[in-house]
C-alpha cells in the first residue's frame, strides 16, 4: 500500500506531496483507496460531502466502529499525516482476518475529504460539512489562490455539490470513529513509546497585532525622531516567546507584513499574525494576555499606535473519556496519553459522535514537510494497536 501511495502527487523537485482537495493527485488517491476497499470485499460510498466510506456489514443496522483519517497533502507536505491511518486502518483489518476476528457490528474505513485546507484555506472541510459545522452556504464561498470555487471544483471532478450539507443520519449509525495519526510534536519521542492515546486537542487561536508608526526616510530621520512600529513588532516577537515559556504553551508570530515596505524607509505599519496554543484555557489567556500587555507597553514608549484582533478561536476539544478510557485498557496501559496542538477530522467529529485517538511515533517530531517521518516498526506497532483496539470495540 505505501509503494502504491509514494508516486500520487508527489513534487520532484521538494520531494513533498501536494494531494489538494478535488485535483488529479486527490482523485488518484480516492481511486486507490476505493481499489483497497474492493479488494477486502468492503462496499465503497462517497458521501454527499466527499468523504469516501469503505463499509463491512450493514450500516444501517448503527453503532458502527469507524477508522480511517485523510489522503490530501499541505503544499510539500510528508508520506504520513494522514495517509498513515488510512493505510493502518486498511492493514488493522487484514490483521483483525490474519486473527479470525469476526466484527459484530458494522465496520467502515473512512478518507475524509479535503482534510488540511491547502487548496481553499480552510481545514477539516469534509467532516465540518458532514458535522453540520460548516453550511452549504458558506462552502459556497471558498475560493482557491485561482478564483475557482469549491462548488466548481468538485463539479469539474464529476460531484455533485448541490448535495453538500450536515449528514447527522450518517453519524448517528457511528458508535465510535478512532483516528490514527503519526504524532506531530516528540512527546512520544521524549517519553520511548512508540504508540500513544490522544487526550485533548489544545485550544488555540490567531490574533492580529497592527503596528502603526510613521513612515519616513531611513537616512535623514534622526533616530530620537522616529516612530518605528517594527521596533515594537520585534520587542512582542520576543515577548511571545518569553511568555510562552512561562505559561507552558507555545505562541509564534509566523506571518507579518510591511508597509510600505522599503528598504530605505521606517515602516508605517508592521502586521503580524499571532498564533498561540496552550494545554489549557487558562494558560492560553495568561500567554495571549501577556503577550498583548507587553506589546501594549512598548508601543507606548515608541509612540506606536497598537490595535489588535482575535481573527479565530477553537476551544479545547477534550475526547470522550469513556473511550479514550477503553483504548487505553484494550491496549494495557502501553499507550501513555498526550494531548496535541494540530487539528484533525476527530476533533471535528468529537462533538456529534465519540471519537479517539492513537498517535503514532515521530522521532524528530517534524510533519507538514518531506522529512515527516515514522519507523515502520512503529507503523506495524500503531497497526497492532488499532487491531486491538478495532477488535476490543467491534468483534467477537
Ligand atoms: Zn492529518
Amino acid at each position: 500500500m505505501w509503494a502504491d501511495l509514494a508516486t500520487i502527487g508527489r513534487n520532484a523537485d521538494s520531494g513533498g506531496y501536494r494531494r489538494y482537495a478535488w485535483t488529479g493527485a486527490d482523485a488518484d488517491c480516492r481511486t486507490w483507496f476505493q481499489e483497497q476497499a474492493e479488494a477486502r470485499g468492503l462496499t465503497c460510498e462517497t458521501d454527499r460531502n466527499g468523504n469516501q466510506w469503505a463499509w463491512l456489514g450493514d450500516p444501517s443496522a448503527g453503532d458502527a466502529a469507524v477508522t480511517g483519517s485523510h489522503l490530501d497533502s499541505v503544499p510539500d507536505g510528508g508520506a504520513f499525516d494522514g495517509p498513515l491511518g488510512v493505510v493502518s486502518s486498511f492493514a488493522a483489518l487484514d490483521e483483525l482476518r490474519r486473527r479470525g476476528a469476526t466484527f459484530t457490528k458494522p465496520f467502515a474505513i473512512t478518507n475524509f475529504g479535503d482534510e488540511e485546507g491547502a487548496r481553499f484555506g480552510l481545514a477539516c472541510v469534509g467532516s465540518r460539512l458532514t458535522a453540520g459545522r460548516l453550511t452549504k452556504a458558506q462552502a459556497y464561498e471558498l475560493r482557491d489562490g485561482d478564483g475557482v470555487s469549491l462548488p466548481q471544483a468538485m463539479e469539474a471532478t464529476g460531484y455533485d455539490p448541490d448535495a453538500i450539507g450536515p449528514d447527522p443520519e450518517r453519524l448517528a449509525r457511528i458508535g465510535a470513529f478512532v483516528e490514527l495519526h503519526v504524532e506531530q510534536g516528540r512527546a512520544l519521542d521524549l517519553s520511548g513509546d512508540p504508540v500513544g492515546i490522544a487526550s485533548a486537542i489544545w485550544p488555540h487561536g490567531r490574533w492580529r497585532f497592527d503596528f502603526r508608526g510613521e513612515a519616513n526616510h531611513a537616512g535623514t530621520t534622526r533616530l530620537a525622531d522616529r516612530r518605528d512600529p517594527m521596533l515594537t513588532y520585534a520587542e512582542t516577537v520576543l515577548a511571545a516567546r518569553r511568555e510562552a515559556e512561562l505559561a507552558g504553551a507555545v505562541a509564534t508570530f509566523g506571518k507579518v507584513s510591511v508597509e510600505p515596505n522599503g528598504v530605505n524607509a521606517i515602516p508605517s505599519l508592521v502586521r503580524g499574525w499571532l498564533d498561540s496554543r496552550a494545554p489549557e484555557q487558562s494558560a492560553l489567556d495568561v500567554v495571549t494576555a501577556a503577550i498583548e500587555a507587553a506589546a501594549r507597553e512598548h508601543a507606548e514608549r515608541n509612540g506606536i499606535d497598537l490595535t489588535v484582533v482575535r481573527e479565530s478561536f477553537t476551544p479545547v476539544v477534550e475526547f470522550e473519556h469513556a473511550l479514550r478510557d477503553e483504548l487505553g485498557k484494550i491496549l494495557g496501559g502501553r499507550a501513555p496519553l498526550l494531548g496535541t496542538g494540530a487539528g484533525h477530522d476527530a476533533g471535528i467529529l468529537s462533538e456529534s459522535i465519540p471519537t479517539a485517538m492513537l498517535f503514532v511515533r515521530n522521532p524528530t517530531g517534524v510533519s507538514h514537510s518531506p522529512a515527516e517521518y515514522a519507523a515502520e516498526d512503529d507503523c506495524l506497532a500503531g497497526v497492532i494497536a488499532l487491531a486491538d483496539v478495532l477488535e476490543g470495540l467491534a468483534c467477537s
